[in-house]
């Protein structure tokens, strides 16, 4: 069994705030295809005898490119594995590619899942996040949309220039009147090297500061369980059976391949397990697209544990607490107490550790904490 990623690296424009790997030089999209064949054709010995349960479609912009390239790698994979009937193939796209007729292409070449970046129902707020769509087509595609696509995400950003507690309230009730099976809400990074670090740096712009961020992102984990998901993730809320397939079979762990430039790989060989990235660049994938690595790497069993860790304590499922205490020689109760006096983990009566919502926003502290030193 396997999941695959594709990295579609398109995009119209690059936001102030991204710092994914991507171009906007659309032109190169048949010869980004063209390699991205190739690649899966040298990497044929890692899917023969495989069953895909999910297919990601991710990027970039992969909305942006015409789906008959997604189809013909589709049924190349299909060739070199076996997707699964019930195979879950997401694509992440943005709402300004999304007319009726694009939906209906896709649902066409077998996309069953759309992770769309709405981003916000306010079109000021849109506006200050450098979005190419307003509010009202916002509200249009995801209507739209949920009348082709019965499995639908869309992903939500709190922390936008001047955002008030009013306009993202209003967003995640906008977010709930559509009867979603699935949201995904960030708060706004601010990456190194993006055009929003800068604009900060030069104090031309101003974002709410982290305290502010917490209680957007606390607001959205009240209002969205109150509608009746499930914060199954720290990003991702989800009504039972809904939740991401791919996303979860990378958190458990579960072997997945990655292919485009940037994409991570997990491998499993034998009783190792082999991380794979592909490098962060195009010039180097169109030119040599199996060779473009920046590293493969077998997992020594500390890292093979901290991976465990940290993503475990990321689930809503958690990690079993006789677990990580079996990896120290003195385990430091007194942390784990003192994150359950301050609300932030929670032990279940059937054994499992896991965070709270409040818990969520100092997971990866928390994990560190909780490793063998
Ligand atoms: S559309 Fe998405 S991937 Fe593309 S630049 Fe904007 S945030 Fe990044």
């Amino acid at each position: 069994m396997v999941h695959c990623y594709v990295h579609i690296p398109f995009c119209r424009e690059r936001c102030s705030y991204c710092d994914f790997f991507l171009v906007t030089r659309r032109e190169l999209q048949p010869r980004f295809f063209t390699a991205l064949r190739e690649e899966t054709a040298a990497r044929r010995a890692e899917l023969a005898g495989k069953s895909v349960r999910s297919i990601h479609f991710g990027g970039g912009t992969p909305s942006l490119v015409e789906p008959r390239f997604l189809a013909d790698w589709l049924h190349q994979l299909d060739r070199l594995a076996h997707v699964s009937g019930d195979a879950e193939i997401t694509l992440e796209a943005n709402p300004e590619d999304l007319s009726d007729r694009r939906l209906s292409e896709l649902a066409a070449i077998g996309v069953n899942r759309l992770s769309i970046g709405i981003q916000s129902f306010c079109s000021r707020k849109l506006q200050a996040l450098g979005r190419a769509h307003d509010g009202m087509t916002a509200r249009q595609v995801v209507r739209h949309a949920r009348k082709m696509f019965s499995n639908i995400s869309i992903d939500l950003i709190c922390g936008a220039e001047h955002e008030s507690p009013g306009e993202w309230e209003g967003d995640l009730a906008a977010a709930c009147s559509f009867d979603l099976p699935h949201v995904s809400v960030y708060m706004l990074t601010v990456e190194p090297g993006t055009m929003l670090a800068r604009d900060l740096r030069n104090r031309r712009r101003e974002v709410p500061g982290q305290d502010e961020q917490a209680a957007f992102y606390l607001m959205a984990a009240d209002r969205l369980s109150a509608s009746g998901f499930e914060h199954y993730e720290v990003s991702n809320f989800g009504r039972k059976g809904f939740f991401s397939r791919y996303n979860m079979g990378c958190w458990q762990r579960e072997p997945y391949l990655g292919f485009g430039p940037s994409a991570h790989s997990l491998i499993t060989r034998g009783t190792h397990e082999v991380r794979r990235a592909n490098a962060r660049s195009l010039t180097g994938y169109l030119r040599t697209p199996s060779e473009s690595v920046e590293f493969i790497e077998e997992l020594t069993e500390e890292a093979v544990i901290s991976e465990r860790v940290f993503l475990s304590l990321r689930l809503q499922a958690g990690l079993r607490l006789d677990e990580l205490r079996s990896l120290h020689t003195v385990f430091p109760e007194h942390l784990l107490e003192e994150f359950r006096r301050r609300g932030w983990v929670e032990v279940r009566s059937s054994g499992e550790l896991r965070l709270t919502s409040r818990g969520y926003l100092f997971a990866d502290f928390i994990a560190q904490e909780l490793l063998p030193g």
